[in-house]
């Protein structure tokens, strides 16, 4: 057993703390990592904030988490002492369903184990990446490519793959153009993604506060959707729109964005349903998905694109006592675009 240093929280209101958190001896197939960098995802502030439902605290949030494996256990294969790896948001799956057998484990018909806030294979609580280690079964980690930084590395586990997934199944590419609402974590991401798969990517952002930024990310075109002029010149455009956006929006007014047999797919997950009006479907066979991270080969095939097309996200290292400003820097809006928590300050 290993004794980490961790970030905890006790509570929806409370702020973090130092916490010395177990991590289990290994198994045959388990992989110790010493993790370096955590980023700090939307979804860890939802769920610390318990606004997903019911929390076991402490809680230690985290599931954008890179490092170097430290031991690994006497069946492990894959990996060896000293290997840069990482672990997104789930550790485990039932690995024997139909979709955990197409490589699809996120949508494991068991339900995945999240990598914090859930319960693992021996009943005992999940806690993420805002710790020093993790012990996490070989077939849920992934490697990280040499010319990625740990630091820059640790978003694209959850961002990089959120976005990834849906632009390779919807086949993003050259003659294809993608619209991606919001320039957020997930939006530049997508931006950056979209742009690198060969396609001309539009923003759509509520203003035009960020299209410098946009448009160094690889968008070809910046609109603010605010300006109702935007819906109106745009309409039929796109054969893909990203909504990374977890608000309300006007489902209608951006399905009329898309042109014959486009889709428009969520990452974002409002709290709040959606309403449609099904003639914005059917009037040119449009369709509205959704889309979850993705399997944990996909996700290495995703880090293996950005190594190769030179992607990283534009990240704020921050320190272990910066994690509840950081939090209320997101909920601000103000973070350009992804904190990571250096956990050497733990
Ligand atoms: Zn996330
Ligand atoms: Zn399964």
């Amino acid at each position: 057993m290993v004794l980490a240093r961790a970030r905890a929280v006790d509570g929806p209101d409370k702020p973090f703390r130092f916490a010395e958190i177990k991590r289990r001896e290994l198994d045959e197939q388990d992989v110790l990592i010493e993790i370096k960098f955590a980023g700090i995802c939307h979804s860890d502030i939802h769920t610390a904030h318990g606004e997903w439902g019911h929390v076991h605290y402490p809680l230690v949030p985290g599931h954008e988490i890179a490092g170097l494996v430290t031991a690994v256990g006497p069946g492990v294969t894959k990996y060896k002492i000293g290997d840069r790896v990482g672990v997104g948001c789930m550790v485990d799956s039932c690995g024997e369903c139909e979709n955990c057998l197409r490589g699809e484990e996120q949508y494991c018909l068991k339900g995945n184990v999240p990598t914090y806030a859930g319960v693992d294979k021996y009943g005992e609580p999940t806690q993420g990446g805002y710790s020093t280690h993790i012990v996490v079964t070989e077939d849920f980690v992934v490697r990280i490519p040499d010319n990625i930084g740990l630091d820059a590395a640790a978003p694209l586990l959850c961002t990089g793959i959120t976005t990834y997934s849906p632009l390779n199944r919807w086949q993003a590419g050259p003659g294809k153009k993608v619209a991606v609402i919001g320039l957020g974590g997930l939006g530049h991401m997508g931006v950056k993604i979209a742009h690198a798969m060969g396609a001309e990517v539009t923003v759509l952002s509520q203003t035009l506060s960020k299209k410098e930024d946009g448009l160094k990310f690889g968008a070809q075109h910046y609109y603010a959707t605010k300006d109702p002029e935007t819906f109106k010149e745009l309409a039929g455009t796109f054969d893909l729109i990203i909504n990374t956006v977890s608000a309300v929006i006007n489902l209608d007014a951006y399905l009329g964005l898309l042109k014959l047999d486009g889709t428009l797919v969520n990452v974002g997950a409002p709290g709040e349903p959606l309403s449609v009006n099904v003639m914005s479907l059917i009037g040119h066979r449009r369709s509205f998905a959704g889309s979850m991270i993705g399997g944990i080969r996909e996700t290495q095939e995703m880090l293996d694109f950005c190594a190769e097309h030179g992607i990283v996200p534009n990240i704020e290292v921050i320190s272990a006592d910066q994690i509840d400003e950081a939090y209320e820097r997101v909920l601000a809006s103000d973070v350009r675009y992804r904190f990571v928590i250096d956990t050497s300050t733990i």
